[in-house]
């Protein structure tokens, strides 16, 4: 929020309410969600006067509330907090007040976060049989998938700790 403040781009804003704001965290295994801002019951998040007062709660991912990732949390956060500012979808206006988030390295740790988090909810690995290929998913390949080179079938291996 002390950001928050000082962004240019946000004045005139009334950031205040958004300390009132109830803070969740998602559930442990949630993969593909980081972050979330729930709106009360019945508001319509295209609603152009959309205020912190419309929101339930921003939830964060449990895994990004560790001191590691505490720098993409806060960009998660201000994420979230641009939504309960009344930008309801990610349009090109979000998009340009996202952008000003001056810490510009928490961005990108998305995509590592991402990774961190499928590393973590693993109980597979599907490996391919011909070239040693393998990842780690949370849910058996049970012969869906095949390897991209080899064109064979992934078999699964338990996973027995993260
Ligand atoms: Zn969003
Ligand atoms: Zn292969």
């Amino acid at each position: 929020m002390g950001i928050m403040s000082q962004m240019e781009s946000l004045n005139g804003k009334d950031l205040q309410p958004l300390a009132s704001i109830p803070l969740g965290r998602l559930r442990r295994n949630a993969t593909r969600l980081h972050g979330v801002c729930r709106f009360n019951k019945g508001v319509d998040k295209r609603d152009v006067n959309l205020s912190p007062t419309d929101v339930r709660e921003v939830a964060l991912h449990p895994e990004s509330l560790k001191s590691e990732w505490l720098q993409y949390a806060e960009f998660l956060m201000f994420h979230e907090f641009l939504h309960a500012l009344g930008h309801g979808g990610h349009d090109s206006e979000f998009r340009h007040l996202e952008a000003q988030w001056p810490d510009k390295e928490a961005k990108q740790m998305g995509v590592n976060f991402a990774v961190h988090l499928r590393k973590h909810n693993a109980k597979f690995t599907w490996k391919c049989p011909t070239c040693d290929w393998q990842t780690e998913r949370s849910v058996r390949s049970a012969g869906r998938y095949l390897c991209r080179s080899c064109k064979v079938k992934l078999v699964d291996f338990v996973l027995t700790a993260n």
